[in-house]
């Protein structure tokens, strides 16, 4: 099948009880997009992948693959495909059998299955395994398996739930790459749900940020990290200090704004008036330890952690009404001028450095 893009187009989902899932959302995913649902559990990633699948009813909204509404169609005529978190292998059936299955619900003869099934095996390198049983393979091997089985109704758009969830931290890394290799070579979109923000930002073309069944923000993986929407985004993607205040003054070059704990710092918002409540962010490797706080941008900070990462250091610091302050230092720079818990230090950022939050949807 052509690659398609798939529309979401104001959907909600409520369950039974009255929990509202997925809240009103919408977004588009252009065709041949790797795109990753990211967020905390609970957010709704799964229920949206679901509803996209056909696994799940629609309660308001409509869901578009290509030209075709596909919001009441049943999974298996909508052109998508599914791979569990769980990979849902047959135990009584070969790697061939479990892959053929789909194939043999449509009614297909068991020679050109099987030749089909052979043929989706070769695609992840598993055609010397085919014989085997799912407990005769790795976690690996079974997740490659799932894929196989899903791929073989030649979907447009392939959805992964958690894909990597089982795997060690080394075969998370390896199948990623392999994943991600996969979808260049049939072009097809993937959509996959993760609560990673390392996976998304190694994969993905597109990363969905959700929140409380809302989409926070949806763009590229960099404008994501360099630039997130709002507080909840910076701090979920992580290396980012949040600092929030009301403006006190205002000028041509920006705003003024205080802590609650009384430090003012800078912003370059535009039209907010004295009084208002304001966001930004500051990426962790862009604060200076030890040079004289610009005014305005910087702080002293009080040293409450120190965590050796291998190439950075994450020094956690916190000042009156600023919490969760965290400073990344290259190894060398950190060891060249150790700090202690206790350490009082001067904190600094350059004014280009500061980033205007949104308020959050949540
Ligand atoms: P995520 O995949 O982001 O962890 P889910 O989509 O699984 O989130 O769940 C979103 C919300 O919907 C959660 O509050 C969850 O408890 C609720 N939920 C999920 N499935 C059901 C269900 N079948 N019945 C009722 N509530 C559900």
């Amino acid at each position: 099948m052509e690659p398609a893009q798939i529309e979401v187009i104001g959907v909600t989902k409520r369950y039974t009880g009255g929990t509202v899932a997925v809240d009103d959302i919408s977004l588009k995913i252009p065709a041949g997009t790797y795109c990753c649902l990211l967020g905390p559990s609970g957010c709704g990633k799964s229920t949206t992948l679901r509803m996209i699948a056909g696994h799940e009813s629609i309660s308001e909204g409509h869901i578009r693959l290509g030209d075709t509404v596909v919001t009441d169609l049943p999974p298996a005529q909508r052109g998508t495909a599914m791979m569990f978190q769980s990979y849902a292998l047959f135990p009584h059936l070969d790697c061939t059998d479990n892959v053929a299955f789909s194939l043999k619900m449509r009614g297909v003869d068991k020679t050109a299955r099987r030749a089909r099934a052979l043929d989706m095996l070769k695609l992840v390198q598993l055609d010397h395994l085919a014989e085997r049983r799912p407990a005769q393979l790795s976690g690996g091997q079974q997740q490659r398996v799932a894929l196989a089985r899903a791929l073989i109704t030649d979907p447009q758009v392939l959805l992964l739930d958690e894909p990597l969830s089982a795997l060690d931290p080394f075969l998370k890394i390896r199948v990623r790459q392999e994943l991600k290799k996969l979808q260049l070579q049939l072009g097809i979109s993937f959509i996959h749900v993760t609560h990673s923000q390392e996976e998304a930002m190694a994969l993905a073309d597109l990363v969905v940020v959700m929140n409380q069944g809302k989409i926070e923000q949806a763009a590229a993986p960099r404008e994501v990290f360099n630039r997130p929407s709002t507080a909840f985004v910076a701090k979920f993607m992580g290396d980012h200090n949040v600092l929030a205040g009301r403006v006190t003054t205002v000028d041509g070059a920006g705003v003024q704004f205080e802590a609650p704990g009384g430090i003012s710092f800078n912003a370059p918002a535009k039209d907010l008036q004295p009084g208002q409540p304001i966001e930004i962010a500051v990426r962790n490797d862009r604060v200076k330890i030890g040079q004289p706080p610009r005014k305005g941008c910087g702080m002293t900070g009080l040293v409450q952690n120190v965590e050796y990462h291998g190439q950075k250091v994450q020094v956690s610091l916190s000042a009156p009404g600023v919490d969760d302050f965290a400073v990344q230092l290259p190894e060398t720079d950190f060891f060249s001028a150790p700090l202690a818990i206790g350490d009082a230090v001067p904190l600094t950022w350059a004014p280009e450095d500061v980033h205007i939050l949104k308020s959050s949807v949540a």
